[in-house]
C-alpha cells in the first residue's frame, strides 16, 4: 500500500503503478517563450491508477494511455494531434477491433474546467476494452474509436493546478489576459461572437488561431473523407444531447436524423437511474454563438451525426464542481447513452423517414431521480471492489435499445456495421 497526498487530503490505495510523472510536462516561464517551455521537469511525483473515484491529472490521464497501448498493441494505437501552445502533447488514442469500419471522433475537455468529461470518456474507454457485456462489446466492435480525452490541456493543467474553475485556453490574448475559449475557435462562422479577449468566451484573433484547434483540424483532416460518421464533443453540466445549429435557432438539414440518434442516446442512458437529458438543436436549447465544434464537423466535414453531450452539473455556483461519487455513475450513464446512440445509427438512414419530433417536449425533464444519488456511495465502492478483483461487473445492466421503428429503419445506410 502506497500513502500520499492529493490536494491536502491523504489517500490510501492499492498502487499497483508508481511512476515518475515528469513525461511530456514542460514548464513555462510565463516569458512567452517557446523556447523556454520544453524543459523537463518532475511537477508531480506519483501517479494514481484510474479507478473513476477521483479525478485524474493529465498525466495520470497519459499513463494510463501507456498502459492502454501497451496492454492492447494490436487494438489502440496511441496519436498525438502535436503540441499545445505550452507546449504538452495533446494525446488521443484510435481503437480499433477490426479494419475497414467507419468511426466515432469523440473530444473531451476543450473547457478546462470540466473534469467530469475526460473522467467520463475514460471510463468509457475501459468499458470499451474490457467489459465482457454483449451490449458493449456489440457497440465497441462496430466501429473506430478516436478519443481525445483532454483536447485543452494547457487549461486543463492549470485548472489542476492554480484555479479550478478556468475554462479557456493559457495563450496570452492581450497585455492583461490569456486564453482562448477553444470551442469558439473553430473554423465556421467564426467571428459573430466574443471578442473581448478577457471575456471566458474569447473567440481569438481569427478562426482556427489556436495551436489546439489548428492541430485538431488537420488531424481530422488526415483521416480520408467518410469514415468518421460521428462527432461528439464532451462538455458539462448542461445534461443535454445538442445538435447543430448553434449559430441560429433555424433546423440543420439532418436534424431528423440526429434527434432520432439523440433521443437513443437519452432513452438508453434514463434506463439505469432515471436521468434525463434534454435534447434538441444547440441554439434552441442553450443559446447561440459561433466557432464551436460540432457546427464545423457537421458543415465543414460533412460528419453526419455531429452532437455536444453536455454530462450533469451540480448545483449553481460550483455546477463544474462534481463530488467524485458522482464520476462512476455519470459515466456509468454516458456508456449505456453510447449503446443506445450506436444502435440508432446503424438504424438510421439518410433516405429514412424518421418523422419530425419535437425532442424538447419529449426529453425535457431536467432533473434526477432520488435513487441516483443514494446509488452514488454503493456503487463506487463496488466499482472499486470490482476492479481490484480484476472482474469487470460493471456494464452488465442489459439497456433496453431504441425501439426499431417502420419509419426509421433503413439499415446499412452509414455502412458501420
Ligand atoms: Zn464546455
Amino acid at each position: 500500500m502506497e500513502v500520499y497526498e492529493h490536494e491536502s487530503r491523504q489517500r490510501v490505495l492499492n498502487c499497483r503503478t508508481i511512476r515518475n510523472c515528469s513525461t511530456n510536462e514542460p514548464t513555462y516561464d510565463g516569458s512567452g517563450s517557446l523556447s523556454a517551455i520544453h524543459k523537463q521537469v518532475p511537477s508531480q511525483p506519483f501517479i494514481r491508477p484510474l479507478d473513476w473515484a477521483f479525478y485524474p491529472t493529465l498525466c495520470e490521464i497519459y499513463a494510463w494511455l501507456d498502459e492502454l497501448i501497451d496492454k492492447f498493441p494490436k487494438i489502440v494505437t496511441g496519436f498525438n494531434i502535436g503540441r499545445s501552445y505550452e507546449g504538452r502533447l495533446i494525446r488521443g488514442i484510435k481503437i480499433s477491433f477490426k479494419s475497414g469500419k467507419k468511426a466515432i471522433f469523440i473530444e473531451s475537455n476543450i473547457h478546462a474546467r470540466e473534469w467530469i468529461t475526460s473522467s467520463a470518456i475514460t471510463y468509457v474507454v475501459k468499458e470499451l476494452l474490457f467489459s465482457h457485456n454483449r451490449d458493449v462489446r456489440t457497440m465497441a466492435e462496430s466501429l473506430d474509436w478516436y478519443v481525445i480525452p483532454v483536447l485543452n490541456v494547457d487549461g486543463f493543467v492549470y485548472s489542476h493546478k492554480k484555479e479550478r474553475l478556468w475554462r479557456k485556453s493559457r495563450r496570452p490574448a492581450s497585455p492583461d489576459c490569456r486564453g482562448t475559449d477553444l470551442n469558439r475557435n473553430f473554423g465556421f462562422l467564426w467571428g459573430q461572437q466574443q471578442s473581448d479577449p478577457c471575456s471566458t468566451q474569447y473567440a481569438g484573433p481569427h478562426a482556427e488561431s489556436e495551436p489546439e484547434i489548428k492541430q485538431l483540424k488537420d488531424f481530422i483532416d488526415s483521416i480520408p473523407d467518410g469514415v468518421i460518421k460521428i462527432y461528439v464533443g464532451l462538455h458539462s453540466a448542461a445534461q443535454c444531447v445538442l445538435t447543430p445549429w448553434t449559430h441560429t435557432k433555424e433546423l440543420p438539414e439532418h436534424y431528423d436524423q440526429m434527434m432520432f440518434v439523440a433521443k437513443a442516446f437519452a432513452k438508453a442512458l434514463a434506463t439505469r437511474f432515471g436521468t434525463r437529458y434534454k435534447c434538441g438543436s444547440s441554439a434552441n436549447v442553450l443559446k447561440r454563438f459561433t466557432g464551436g465544434s460540432k457546427d464545423w464537423a457537421y458543415a465543414v466535414k460533412g460528419i453526419p451525426i455531429s452532437f455536444t453531450i453536455e454530462l450533469p452539473g451540480k448545483g449553481r455556483l460550483s455546477r463544474f464542481e462534481l463530488p467524485e461519487q458522482m464520476i462512476l455513475p455519470i459515466s456509468m450513464e454516458l456508456l449505456d447513452g453510447f449503446i443506445g446512440m450506436i444502435e440508432a445509427v446503424k438504424e438510421l438512414g439518410f433516405g429514412g423517414q424518421t418523422s419530425r419530433s419535437n425532442c424538447r417536449g419529449e426529453c425535457v425533464q431536467y432533473k434526477q431521480s432520488p435513487q441516483f444519488h443514494e446509488h452514488n456511495q454503493f456503487l463506487a465502492k463496488k466499482f472499486k471492489e470490482d476492479f481490484q478483483n480484476k472482474s469487470d461487473k460493471i456494464g452488465e445492466h442489459r439497456v433496453r435499445t431504441q425501439e426499431k421503428s417502420k419509419q426509421s429503419s433503413v439499415p446499412q445506410c452509414l455502412a458501420l456495421i
